[in-house]
């Protein structure tokens, strides 16, 4: 619908005349797919005048050099948004990454997808824009009771994402799009006087009883100053030296699984009902499923329509995987995790990385040479036959066919079995197909450590745990939200905000 279109539209609906309306905005846009007539519903503010208000009110940031200074571990979203609030409140953010800039990560990821070889410090987890960077992008969050989801999105447009993303109710961003925005944030941080260091490993705390007084990288710098550590959750040494550094540590509940992959034409006609191809008003469907499987939660994650599978880890010898999509969500296949809920109750060992051992065998045992991945197709999985035949995928690497009874363990292989064939149920049969593929495992769906921190977000005097490595957040938002909490903490308590 054009412009012109939906300002007539509202002033009919209002009763006003169009010559008395300046300016018509969108506040929301959803899609209501519950019946066969989809119907794409707006909520739409007038307004009257020459001068509406700004869409988003945009961030000042001042000029930080010779300001106190606050150390900023990783440079994924709660990373970013940490440094990005302690520059907003005049103190001097210096970020440490252990991996490389986001164009030069596009090169090592390419070459993982390509050959097969992983680079460890900069891969899909590692590098500037953290797990973020090459991420699908959506920014929906249920955590909007923890903070300003709001601001979040308006830094995101202040740095070149589109607008639509303030009003959409599932805003996305696209793989395509992320790293442009990314580095345009860490040009704000360098322009007023911070710094972003790239190959900066952090190994180790300096501590003087509880208080944390800075850090210590791998080529021996040290950086002094209160900490926010922000190092996502496939930083397994980070955890290793805050226990030998007396941090209190606990295992965290998770869930697991695999991908899944349809192709997109199906989706579509499950979502929208209909058969044929897609109405061009209409975006590429997703879908959300939920059901519970002898007493586990069982739900799709991080659906990514017109997406690709991508593999995912950070260390030779595991096998992860993960999806993403571009901002036009083109492609031909939709993924999305199906994962199992993991309680730490259920491990036999009680030990703050237990739930990390228990992950990472799996991740182990799913290993092929050059991250050739296991994959299964749905209908066989279900009937527990091995498959003879695979259908096309996106993930770039080859896949074996290989049973998931086998790689998996059985309380979340049949936690699964059951939600498919309960989300067959939902959708006619249609979702539980031969043409579905499974690729395994996801793993790295939320931290399996929780990093403990008091009501004001810290470990002792000087340590801000933040973000999905230490816990507390799940997705870009969330991570965002905790990062911008964790410094204005650090602020308060150093007495620097402004
Ligand atoms: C392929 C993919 C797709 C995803 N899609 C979405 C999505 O669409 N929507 C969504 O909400 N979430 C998505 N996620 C999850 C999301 O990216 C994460 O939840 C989010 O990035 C977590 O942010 P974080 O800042 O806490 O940690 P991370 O993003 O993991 O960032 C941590 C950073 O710390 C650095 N680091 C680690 N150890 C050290 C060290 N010792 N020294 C210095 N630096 C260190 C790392 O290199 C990294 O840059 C996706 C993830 C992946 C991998």
């Amino acid at each position: 619908m054009s412009y012109t279109a939906l300002k007539t539209a509202a002033c009919r609906r209002l009763r006003i005349p169009d010559d008395e309306t300046s300016s018509v905005r969108i506040v929301r846009r959803s899609i209501d797919a519950r019946r066969r007539d989809v119907r794409i519903n707006l909520s739409l503010r007038v307004f009257a005048g020459d001068n509406p208000p700004e869409l988003y009110r945009k961030t000042e940031f001042p000029y930080v050099e010779g300001k106190k200074e606050a150390v900023v571990v990783g440079f994924g979203p709660a990373g970013i948004f940490a440094a990005l609030t302690l520059l907003e409140h005049g103190i001097r953010p210096v970020v440490l990454e252990r991996g490389k800039n986001v164009h030069e990560r596009l090169k090592d990821t390419a070459r993982l997808s390509r050959d097969g070889i992983l680079d460890p410090e900069s891969n899909y987890a590692f590098g500037e824009g953290g797990a973020g960077a090459f991420s699908d992008g959506k920014l929906y969050t249920r955590s909007s009771k923890r903070g300003d989801v709001g601001r979040i999105l308006a830094l995101l447009v202040q740095h070149g994402a589109e607008e639509s993303i303030l009003w959409d109710s599932h805003p996305h961003i696209g793989s395509d799009r992320l790293p442009y925005i990314i580095e345009a944030m860490r040009r704000t941080i360098e322009e007023h006087g911070g710094s972003v260091l790239f190959g900066k490993k952090v190994t180790g705390l300096m501590r003087k009883g509880d208080e944390t007084e800075g850090v210590v990288c791998q080529d021996g710098s040290e950086y002094r100053g209160p900490v926010i550590l922000a190092a996502g959750h496939s930083a397994k040494d980070v955890y290793s030296f805050l226990l030998s550094s007396g941090c209190s540590l606990e295992a965290k509940s998770t869930a697991i699984g695999v991908r899944l992959e349809h192709p997109q034409a199906l989706i579509d006609s499950i979502q929208y009902h209909a058969a044929g191809k897609r109405n061009p008003f209409l975006p590429p469907a997703a879908y959300s499923f939920v059901t519970q499987a002898g007493g586990r939660g069982v739900y799709s994650f991080c659906m990514c329509p017109g997406g690709v599978i991508v593999p995912a880890a950070s260390e030779d010898g595991l096998q992860v995987v993960n999806g993403m999509s571009p901002s036009s969500r083109g492609g031909k296949m939709a993924n999305s995790g199906m994962i199992a809920e993991l309680r730490k109750e259920e491990l036999e060992e009680s030990d703050p990385l237990a739930m990390l051992r228990f992950v990472e065998n799996v991740e182990r045992r799913c290993f092929n040479p050059g991250f050739a991945a296991p994959a299964q197709r749905m209908d066989d999985f279900v009937k527990g036959h091995v498959s003879s035949s695979l259908p096309v995928s996106t993930y770039p690497r080859p896949l074996v066919s290989a049973a998931m009874d086998d790689l998996l363990p059985p309380f979340i292989a049949s936690a699964l079995r059951e939600g498919f064939q309960a989300f067959g149920r939902m959708t006619g049969g249609r979702f539980l197909t031969h043409d579905a593929l499974m690729i395994a495992p996801e793993t790295r769906t939320s931290s399996p450590v929780r990093i403990l921190r008091d009501q004001n977000m810290r470990q002792g005097r000087g340590l801000y745990p933040a973000g999905e490595g230490a816990g507390y957040a799940g997705g870009i938002v969330s991570a965002a939200i905790d990062g911008t909490e964790a410094a204005l903490r650090l602020g308060g308590d150093y007495g620097c905000l402004c």
